[in-house]
């Protein structure tokens, strides 16, 4: 019944790809791996792990370009392990969007605590029953929808779409972000069928869908949902 939360490790030795793989896997997490960045992303995209471990020396790109480049569409936690010491290297990692940090060689210990931090900083509405904003709100355990005393009525995709840009309000979800959340990792690439599913959605909720303010565009990237409020 209970899912194991999982677990992304992003590092191109396999030795130590070993060592964690057994650490998270004895500590009741599923561990799933790769060797480079671009596939690291692409494994990010389509298993939407809870947590990512990140070497910062990777065969084809930079570590801190992964995490520039997974920060545009995700707000998946991510630590850092390397084994370079500098304080530069750190600052930079945090600066494109690392939660945290670790130099190795490290403890088993230490790891796992990083990766309860990681996990209790998931997006803040991870654990909460609902989310408020301006007159909007959303129930996750009724699944009801609400603008001011107004109940919404959503179809299932609809509300997944809106829960997903919710639960990372503030942050730019990619068109093919959200697609492959809402209908799965083979899902055509064709943003057509989001497209109708968000005029449909901005018809129920916004007051003028010409003008939203809940859900905004970013032109050419994907949705953004507003977090002010
Ligand atoms: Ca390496």
């Amino acid at each position: 019944m209970s899912q194991k939360i999982q677990i992304l490790i992003i590092e191109d030795e396999q030795r130590i790809v070993n060592v964690l793989s057994s650490v998270l896997t004895s500590h009741g997490y599923r561990a799933i791996s790769c060797r480079t960045g671009r596939e690291g992303l692409r494994m990010a995209a389509s298993h939407c792990p809870s947590v990512i471990l990140l070497d910062l020396g990777l065969p084809d790109m930079d570590g801190n370009e992964v995490i520039r480049e997974l920060r545009e569409w995700s707000a998946i936690p991510v630590i850092v392990l390397s084994a370079r010491t500098q304080e530069k290297d750190k600052i930079d990692a945090l600066d494109y969007g690392a939660d945290d940090y670790i130099t190795k060689p490290f403890s088993t210990g230490e790891l796992l605590a990083r990766i309860r931090t990681a996990l209790r900083h998931t997006s803040p509405a991870g654990n909460t029953k609902s989310i408020k904003i301006g007159d909007l709100m959303i129930d996750f355990e009724s699944h009801q929808v609400k603008v001011g005393e107004q109940t919404v009525h959503l179809t299932q995709i609809e509300y997944k779409i809106v829960v997903l840009l919710a639960k990372n309000a503030g942050r730019v979800m990619t068109y093919d972000h959200l697609i492959k959340e809402i209908w799965g990792p083979y899902a055509d690439n064709n943003n057509r069928i989001l497209r109708v599913n968000m005029v449909n959605i901005r018809r129920k909720l916004e007051k003028n869908p010409a003008e939203p303010q809940y859900i905004f565009t970013e032109s050419g990237i994907g949705y953004r949902m507003n977090d002010s409020g």
